[in-house]
């Protein structure tokens, strides 16, 4: 039988869980004050059939990956290193976070996720699993994939989506 469907794997919410410290900068001046979140994270992936074991990926592997992922920002404070109005400085153990040059918050560093992105909205958390995931998955030799779409979920019915095509 010829196989002409497309094929997409997901993992989703409930086991996809971190649980962070965030504020977000708004245009112009406006800035929220720091608060938590109990993210959740929905992956899925897009792509050609691996012919020996007719999956797009092993979803016990793309948990495992993704567990990961989330592991590595939970419980912590999330800091955008990419801001323009967002000032983030490594400082021995100590993070020095400044907002438009006046400092707020003194953060021990192993409390901290320093991330390159220009601000910890679930939009660019989003983007940022997505590029992250793409590199655990290249490791783990996938091959075939045609796209990844995160949705990161901040509050119930409140999340984002974002979707790259590889
Ligand atoms: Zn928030």
């Amino acid at each position: 039988m010829e196989r002409r469907g497309e094929f997409r794997v997901s993992v989703s919410k409930d086991y996809l869980v971190f649980a962070s410290a965030h504020f977000i900068t708004f245009a112009g001046h406006r800035c929220e004050g720091l608060h938590g979140h109990n993210y959740r994270a929905r992956v899925t992936i897009d792509g050609r059939l691996n012919e020996e074991s007719w999956f797009v990926f092993d979803f016990v592997e793309l948990k495992r990956i993704m567990r990961g992922l989330c592991d590595e920002i939970d419980h912590l404070v999330l800091l955008p290193t990419q801001s323009d109005r967002v000032q983030v400085r490594e400082d021995g153990d100590n993070v020095h976070v400044a907002v438009d040059n006046r400092p707020r918050y003194l953060f021990p560093r192993r409390d901290c996720a320093l991330l390159p992105i220009p601000n910890t909205t679930v939009e660019m958390l989003a983007e940022m699993l997505i590029d992250r995931l793409r590199v655990a998955l290249e490791k783990a030799g996938a091959s075939g994939l045609t796209a990844i779409e995160m949705e990161v979920e901040e509050s119930f019915g409140q999340s984002a989506t974002c979707r790259v095509t590889i």
